[in-house]
């Protein structure tokens, strides 16, 4: 068997790494309002880590990579932590999430140092509620970012709206109509109970099957789509006629483990095989020491459970194992 395949015959070849854990924005189902504490500047793998840790992993079959946060914008040296991943040849996908608050500043740079690609991150397409939903964003400013996005050619460009009960399910509809003249991939994420959900996020979760039912009400027709570069968990979908595609991305009501081919690495350098858990390994002190380094990873993934069992949680159920202490902030979604 490979390295990197678990005991469920998931092969691993895409690691999602956190740059950092601070950001600018404090989205209300990401981060609390006043922040969290973060890492202190030693605490966080440096570029010329996270480099050589990929030029290992890429021996091991992982071959796609995105960066990550906190905000990945925020790094003073993320167009040259790009270029490092970028120049080792395994490397065929990298890709960055982003608030896009610096987008529109940094999107040359990225396209010049060898970025594949970007995911934005836009919950409303309304000034005020953006900037209630993201504590401080400015919508203008991400419309900036994905418009320089496309000028550069970063492409394909993806939009990840996580739908909230209450605060943007009346504009599912507008965010579908953003995709009719525009080869933009909107997906829909469902609400997650990451590192601290109680109750209050019970309130706000909402299954993705809304979004077919408004798609009904309206009286249009769609269709499925196969392929979009970097696919993921994400099922496509076409509006009739539409430039762009809409995606659903439902980690909650249906999960999508069985195909999980996914590894991440927090900003302070510990692997974690699945977003939910809290089982993690540190592997900053093996950096320079491959082959243990390789068989502590294996090792994570040995341990992976067989799905992350998230749906529990809207019944008050015992899970199976202990969900992890971390926020989405500081693991990078
Ligand atoms: N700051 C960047 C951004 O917002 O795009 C990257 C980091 S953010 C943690 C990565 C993705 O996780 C974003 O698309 C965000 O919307 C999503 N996310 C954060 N908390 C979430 C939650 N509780 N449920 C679902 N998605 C979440
Ligand atoms: Fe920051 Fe992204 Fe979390 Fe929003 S979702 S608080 S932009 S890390």
């Amino acid at each position: 068997m490979p390295l990197l395949t678990d005991r469920f015959g998931r092969v691993h070849d895409y690691i999602r790494i956190s740059v950092t854990d601070r950001c600018n924005l404090r989205c209300v189902y990401c981060m609390p309002e006043e922040g969290l504490k973060f890492l202190p500047h030693e605490k966080v793998l440096s570029q010329d880590e996270i480099v050589d840790f990929m030029k290992i992993m890429v021996q091991f079959g992982i071959r796609k990579v995105r960066l990550t946060g906190g905000e990945p914008l925020l790094r003073t040296d993320i167009v040259e932590i790009v270029r490092g991943i970028a120049s080792i040849p395994e490397i065929e996908d990298i890709a960055v999430t982003t608030n896009a608050m610096y987008l529109a500043k940094k999107a040359a740079d990225l396209k010049a140092a060898g970025l594949t690609r970007i995911n934005v991150s836009l919950d409303s397409l309304h000034e005020d509620r953006f900037r209630s939903i993201t504590r401080g964003g400015r919508l203008q400013k991400v419309l900036d970012g994905i418009k320089r996005a496309e000028e550069v050619g970063l492409f394909p460009i993806k939009l990840n709206v996580v739908l909230i009960k209450g605060q943007n399910d009346d504009e599912i509809m507008d965010f579908l109509r953003f995709t009719q003249n525009k080869d933009i991939n909107v997906r829909f994420i469902e609400y997650m109970p990451i590192g601290h959900a109680g109750n209050s996020w019970k309130q706000k979760y909402m299954s993705l099957e809304t979004i077919f039912e408004r798609i009904r009400e309206e009286g249009l027709e769609f269709e499925s789509v196969e392929s979009i570069r970097g696919n993921g968990p994400s099922e496509n979908y076409r509006l009739s006629g539409a430039q762009g595609t809409f995606g659903l991305i439902h980690p909650v009501s249906a999960h999508f483990c069985a195909n999980c081919n996914r590894l991440r690495l927090t900003a302070d350098g510990y692997i974690k095989a699945c977003l939910y858990w809290d089982e993690e390994m540190n592997i900053r002190p093996l950096i320079q020491k491959p082959d243990e380094l390789i068989e502590l990873v294996q090792k994570a993934i040995d341990n992976k459970p067989e799905n992350h069992e998230m749906a529990l949680k809207l019944q008050d159920e015992v899970t199976s194992h202990q969900p992890t202490w971390r926020r989405m902030s500081q693991i990078g979604g």
